[in-house]
């Protein structure tokens, strides 16, 4: 394990670290060749192994296993991805209601694989929490989002409201008015889910190597700095990880979130908090905040970051950094109970964005090459279903997901959406994020009159509707 991950609870508290995999120390060959380890990396992997069993794959990883967001995330694994509705508004009814199904269906379809594989990352399907909370603005925006997912197709079955005292039988939340409520999501344990799935893989026959930084690729192979794979297939699952050259960077936005962990909390507080069935729990703001009970009765709270210029991931945290006590004290905000306990971890990771707030399957037949990603903070389950299209795309099984909105035909420069050139992106997230703040900032207050809260909402979602095209 990288030694700046012993900050993140996932990694630290990981029971069996397993040995380091070697490094590519030869020239190879294999079907497919994958960059990045992440679960990108590995559903695809398992999924042609499932399809192909005498496929030779190749996984080369600059770091380790899991070393990316796959290890360090907030363990939503989620029947939903960022941007859905934006991909099926221009579609007919009928392949609407199949994507849905296929989106919605991730946490049962994953959780039926880790079952089978036995893959033990503490999944707990106890479904999502959407509370307006904190400031009475949120009820509004919650109840106009309900709306907008009826629109989109969603049924009551998917997302229906609660009522105060209805969510307090899930969630008790200081203040709280009500609720959206999913059962698409499940709570799982990031690190272990990467490092059973690889395992999982390695069973299949895909051959890991770890410590190998892809310093050159091409339609025939990768290269690393002491070995080569030549592969007809070429997969770049790299996400946020790959600022630092790989061309993917021009097109999927390197962005921090970041989180923290309280010490195991006694059963006297969870009855306070709530969390029975470990639903996940977030609120209506543009904090995105994202919490689960851990499997070992820690609260884990994150809440969305910030753009670095350049877009070059962090690899060490500083505790005590006003961004961690931000959240800590944001958790107390929720759950007043928390100003009597200890937070034992802080840590961050670095998630992919693409231009248009969606994530992408990309192949190009005639070159072998493809990816997936720009996942926006929604890349725990999105992947299963990535993998899995990737997989068919790569073998040519014609499948209902390989003809879904987000499936792209061709090289990614010919069907992504470039992101700006610096300064110009790093400027517009600045300005962007301080709209944001400032909406924030007055509506949480509480002090500030209807006219200044109504600018400063309609500010944040006039910046909104410039950055999402
Ligand atoms: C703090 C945080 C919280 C999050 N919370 C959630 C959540 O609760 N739910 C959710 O759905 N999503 C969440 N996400 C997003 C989610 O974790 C990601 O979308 C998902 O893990 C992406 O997986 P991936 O395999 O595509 O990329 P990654 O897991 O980032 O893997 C990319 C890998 O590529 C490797 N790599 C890069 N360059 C090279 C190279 N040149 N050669 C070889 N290897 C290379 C990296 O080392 C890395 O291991 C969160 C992300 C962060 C950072």
């Amino acid at each position: 394990m990288h030694e700046d991950l012993r900050q993140c609870l996932w990694f630290d508290t990981l029971a069996e670290q397993g040995n380091a995999r070697t490094a590519l120390e030869q020239d190879i060959t294999a079907d497919v060749a994958i960059v990045g380890a992440g679960y990108t990396g590995l559903w695809t992997a398992y999924h042609l192994l499932q399809l192909q069993p005498d496929l030779s794959v190749v996984i080369l990883e600059a770091e380790h296993v899991g070393f990316g967001a796959s290890g360090r995330n907030g363990g939503w694994l989620m029947g939903a991805i960022e941007g859905l509705d934006s991909y099926l508004a221009p579609c007919d009814p009928h392949t609407r209601a199949l994507a849905l199904g296929e989106v919605h269906a991730i946490p049962e379809r994953a959780g039926a694989v880790l079952e089978r594989e036995g893959i033990d990352c503490d999944f707990a399907h106890g479904g999502a929490v959407y509370a307006a909370a904190r400031y009475p603005q949120q009820r509004a925006l919650a109840r106009a989002h309900l709306d907008s997912l009826r629109g989109a197709g969603h049924s009551e079955q998917d997302y229906r409201w609660l009522e105060a005292d209805e969510l307090a039988g899930r969630v008790r939340i200081a203040g709280a008015s009500g609720a959206i409520y999913t059962p698409h999501v499940a709570a799982i344990q990031p690190a272990k889910l990467a490092a059973g799935l690889a395992t999982a893989c390695e069973r299949l026959g895909a051959r890991i190597f770890e410590g190998s930084r892809v310093i050159a690729s091409g339609s025939q192979g990768l290269r690393t700095s002491s070995g080569s794979v030549r592969a007809p297939v070429v997969i770049s699952a790299v996400e946020g990880y790959g600022a630092g050259g790989w061309p993917q960077g021009m097109y999927v936005l390197p962005f921090q979130s970041g989180m923290v962990a309280t010490q195991p909390l006694p059963a006297a507080v969870w009855e306070e908090m709530g969390f029975t069935g470990r639903p996940v729990l977030s609120d209506y703001s543009r904090l995105s905040t994202y919490m689960q009970r851990t499997a070992d009765d820690r609260l884990v709270f994150g809440a969305r970051g910030n753009y670095r210029f350049g877009g070059a991931p962090i690899s060490r945290f500083d505790a005590n950094d006003p961004a961690f006590e931000m959240r800590r004290e944001l958790a107390r905000t929720f759950f007043p109970v928390l100003r009597e306990v200890s937070f034992t971890h802080a840590w961050g990771g670095t998630l992919g964005i693409s231009r248009r707030f969606a994530p992408h399957v990309v192949y190009d037949a005639a070159s072998g090459t493809g990816t997936a990603g720009g996942y926006t903070g929604e890349g725990v389950g999105a992947s299963f279903l990535f993998g899995q299209t990737l997989a068919e795309l790569i073998l040519s099984r014609d499948s209902l997901r390989t003809r879904l909105p987000w499936v792209l035909h061709g090289p990614a420069a010919s069907t992504l959406r470039r992101w700006e050139p610096e300064p110009l992106r790093w400027l517009g997230f600045k300005a962007a994020w301080s709209i944001y703040g400032w909406e924030e900032a007055v509506l949480s207050g509480g002090r500030a009159g209807r006219w200044h809260q109504h600018l400063a909402s309609l500010s944040a979602r006039l910046v909104e509707r410039i950055l999402t095209p």
